[in-house]
């Protein structure tokens, strides 16, 4: 029986661990915080999965994938942690974000609606009356992915299977062509394969030819919306672009949790270190870039907010490499939790048929050739 140690139980290391453990593969998971480890990107109580991906048609292409893959997971853990709230999109300018979003929906054949911005202000309340848009762009399906739950139910789900899972395990050397890695408190552990899914902290380990890995900084804010607003944000979407270059995105109201608004265009290189004080400033900055967007937001209480690093690869692609007896996943680029059970997934199919390998890291990156 082959032995994995996993290095980093964000959603990537964790799905990757219930991979290989459905394919008879005996693991150990070494965590250097606890699980979730509230530095991973992938903490918080949701992350947002939606079909419009804008011209990375690739990935637009592999989300029908992604769900079928949280599908199976929820049926090994017995419950689902994932919330339907349909997500919109709207588009200012041809050629903008929805716009070519749309293009590829319909060059992929996948289901959405072009609304127009009067029906769609009519139709989600929580709108903007006077929301400038050519059209509105909506996917019924898409929402909320529970993240912390997803994160725990893997980490019980593998725990129940026999995986070894070590939390305040900090792993300070990787040895690629041994397939061993050495802990911070000075012990070597070897395995058949190692994989390094640490997210920020996956460069420090040098690993053998990987591509530039720069961590990225991204703030969040839950808001209360005043209470006469609170009907028109009941059973409002998800979002994923108000139009020009801010990269509004967030996420609607679920399970007595407040709106979440995100600003893309405040995620630059920083240093996850020193870097994760989400600022008044800042806080005050994404909502100034709701104005106009949704209803009176400037009457939204702040609740809480966070600012927290991901990975970002060249071309903001997936990496699945491999190195002696090494392999790094790097499927991140602050778009990676809805692909989080299929990455692993995918990456564990990619150890156990080595292969395959190759093939199964340039779909993961995401290269389209339809
Ligand atoms: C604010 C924010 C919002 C986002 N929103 C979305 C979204 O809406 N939708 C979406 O699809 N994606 C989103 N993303 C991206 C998504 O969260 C990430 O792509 C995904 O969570 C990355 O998972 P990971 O397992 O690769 O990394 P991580 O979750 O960072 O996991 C890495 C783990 O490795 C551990 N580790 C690190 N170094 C070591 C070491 N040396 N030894 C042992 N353990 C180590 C860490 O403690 C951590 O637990 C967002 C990211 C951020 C930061």
């Amino acid at each position: 029986m082959s032995h994995a140690l996993v290095v980093g139980a964000g959603v990537a290391g964790l799905a990757t661990a219930w991979g290989l453990v459905k394919r008879g593969w005996t693991v150990t998971v070494l965590e250097k915080g606890e699980i979730p480890n509230p530095t991973a990107a992938s903490c918080d109580h949701h992350r947002l999965t939606r079909w419009h991906y804008g011209d990375h048609i690739g990935y637009a292409a592999r989300m029908g994938l992604a769900f079928e893959a949280w599908d199976r997971l929820w049926h090994d853990l017995g419950v689902c942690h994932y919330v339907e709230t349909g997500v919109f999109a709207v588009s200012t300018e041809e050629g903008d974000w929805a716009d070519t979003s749309c293009r590829a929906m319909d060059k992929l054949g996948l289901p959405h609606e072009r609304i127009s911005a009067a029906d769609a202000v009519a139709r989600f309340p929580n709108l903007n009356p006077d929301l400038a848009a050519r059209f509105v762009s909506y996917t019924p399906t898409g929402g909320a992915l529970m993240a912390n739950r997803i994160l725990e139910g893997l980490r019980d789900w593998l725990a129940a299977k026999g995986a070894e899972i070590r939390t305040g395990t900090e792993v300070a050397e990787l040895d690629a062509e041994a397939g061993a890695v050495i802990t911070a408190s000075g012990e070597r552990l070897t395995a058949d394969t190692v994989v390094i899914a640490a997210g920020v902290g996956a460069p420090a380990l040098g690993f053998p030819g990987a591509p530039d890995l720069v961590p990225t900084t991204s703030t969040i804010v839950y808001v209360e919306p005043p209470e006469d607003l609170a009907d028109a944000w009941q059973d409002a979407p998800s979002w994923v672009d108000f139009g020009g270059f801010d990269d509004l995105w967030g996420i609607a109201p679920v399970e007595g949790l407040p709106p979440k608004l995100g600003l893309g265009r405040l995620s630059v290189p920083g240093d996850p270190e020193t870097g994760r004080v989400a600022t008044e400033e800042r806080v005050q900055e994404i909502i100034a870039a709701y104005r106009g967007m949704f209803r009176d937001i400037d009457r939204f209480t702040v609740r809480s907010a966070q600012t927290n690093f991901y990975t970002t690869a060249p071309e903001n692609r997936f990496v699945l490499r491999r190195a002696g007896k090494a392999v790094l996943l790097s499927a991140d680029s602050g778009h990676g939790f809805k692909f989080g059970a299929l990455s692993g997934y995918e990456a564990a199919e990619a150890m156990d048929e080595p292969g395959r390998f190759d093939i199964i890291a340039e779909r993961m990156a995401g290269h389209f050739a339809g």
